[in-house]
């Protein structure tokens, strides 16, 4: 048997819409061909994001209803905080209401004015948060991370010379800590194996410097390592996992990737002060230390959410239907990020449409024109994104993020049907002009018009 199918059957359905296109068109134009305005029920197919968007398993939904919804002490909890153990190995677990603000506790703790924290590639949030610290957030990955077709098995991994040559250069004092973030998100969702962990952690001990993950994407990283990593294919992707968190002192952990839920994030550490600090900081803002913000029944999806990931008939399925997208638009023509990462991909829109300048905004032109053409709704991660009046950057790309277990291979299928079709239109894409131009994270609110040609 060649073909990996979906590990699961479907018990409940939620209906999604077919619009007509002059509905689409109407929609687009009244979102300023913003598709971060427009309302999800006018959306077919939805591949803004795979953040809290996918589907809960029975099981999942079984657990649920044992949700404890006790101030302090609950069994959920317990439940919870044992399959994290269990897991990653870190004795100190508190949970959080999602990723950032595991985040934003860790870096008031250690962050700050003078201080310097590396990383293959800092997250948006995990950027904003240590620069609102006031400490600098440097991105070190290996050069071929950077080169969209250049196949690297590990395109996430640390530069380690990078990193020797900033520890020399502002001193180990002022770094805090040094984080990897597994898969890398802002550079394809692309993994970092097991040895260049290992390396970053010989360096961190020779400086005596802290060693944390970002560990959003854990359970997709490991099973490319499983893939990809000389030495590996044989075992387990719960060894593997456990691998990589025992060379870390800490780790950030969004649980709306791989812990399987729609909200929910977790905060893991080996040292004890650090916990206590953390845990008044958790009460300020999120919770009591037992439930961080979220609801019993919240912490019960998330331990079984843990335990599914790792799951391998799941991760092969998983790891399959992105790759499968991936290579089905790059025989249409298609310049991708290569090779596909976890979980999603990302088109080159500069390398599509040459003839929109960066200034009008080619990714965002092929947002619109999924949208407009079949209901798709994409993510620019370009000069939308990124961005300045005085900064262009280096690639203008379209996320296709692919939702867990939320759509099946004929979903897909149409997504890559859309796409064959308007690459053969892609010469009639528009350019945008930006009308209002929010000051930061201007994806969210900017609105444009499309500049027509005479
Ligand atoms: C999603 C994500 C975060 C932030 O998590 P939220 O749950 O969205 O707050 C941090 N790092 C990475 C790599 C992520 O993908």
């Amino acid at each position: 048997m060649k073909t990996i199918i979906e590990p699961f059957r479907i018990k409940v359905v939620e209906p999604i819409r077919m619009t007509t296109r002059e509905e689409r068109e109407e929609v687009l134009r009244a979102a300023r061909f913003n598709v971060f305005a427009i309302r999800a029920r006018d959306v077919l197919i939805d591949l803004l994001t795979d953040s809290g968007t996918g589907a809960m398993s029975s099981l999942q939904w079984a657990a649920m209803m044992q949700g404890d919804e006790s101030y302090a002490g609950a069994e959920s909890f317990y439940r919870f905080e044992k399959r994290m153990k269990e897991l990653t190995g870190f004795p100190y677990i508190l949970p959080t209401h999602q990723g950032r603000a595991a985040e934003r506790i860790l870096f008031e703790l250690v962050g700050g004015k003078g201080k310097v924290v590396p990383n293959n590639n800092h997250f948006d949030t995990t950027r904003a948060n240590i620069e609102h610290s006031g400490a600098e957030a440097i991105d070190l990955v290996i050069d071929e991370g950077k080169q969209p077709t250049v196949r690297h098995p590990f395109k996430g991994n640390m530069d380690i010379n990078k990193l020797e040559q900033l520890i020399h250069r502002v001193g180990a004092d002022r770094i805090p800590l040094c984080m990897v973030t597994v898969t890398d998100n802002s550079d394809g969702g692309q993994p970092v194996s097991l040895e260049n962990l290992r390396a970053v952690r010989g360096v961190c001990d020779r400086h005596g410097i802290p060693f944390f993950l970002d560990a959003c994407r854990f359970a997709e990283n490991a099973y490319l390592i499983k893939l990809r990593e000389p030495g590996q294919a044989q075992r387990s992707v719960r060894e593997i996992v456990r691998d990589m968190f025992d060379l870390a002192d800490g780790a950030t952990i969004s649980a709306k990737k791989d812990g399987l839920v729609n909200i929910g994030g977790v905060l893991l550490f080996k040292d004890e002060d650090l916990l206590r600090r953390a845990g008044e900081l958790l009460i300020l803002t999120e919770g009591f230390v037992t439930y961080g913000g979220l609801a019993g029944r919240d912490l019960e999806a998330m331990a079984q959410g843990f335990e599914e990931v790792v799951h391998e008939d799941y991760l092969a399925y998983r790891i399959r239907s992105t790759a499968y997208l991936g290579e089905k638009l790059l025989e249409i023509g298609y310049q991708i990020i290569e090779p596909p990462g976890g979980h999603a991909i990302y088109v080159d829109a500069g390398h599509l449409c040459p003839h929109i300048p960066p200034a009008q905004f080619p990714g965002q032109a092929l947002v619109c024109a999924l949208y407009r053409h079949a209901g798709i709704r994409a993510v620019e991660i370009g000069s939308v994104m990124f961005g300045t009046d005085t900064y262009t950057p280096s690639t203008e790309l379209v996320r296709l993020a692919i939702p867990r277990r939320a759509y099946t291979q004929s979903h897909i299928d149409y997504v890559a049907e859309a796409c064959a079709e308007l690459f053969e239109q892609r010469q009639s894409f528009a350019g945008l002009r930006m009308t209002n131009k929010p000051s930061a994270l201007r994806h969210f609110t900017a609105e444009f018009e499309e500049i027509i040609s005479p």
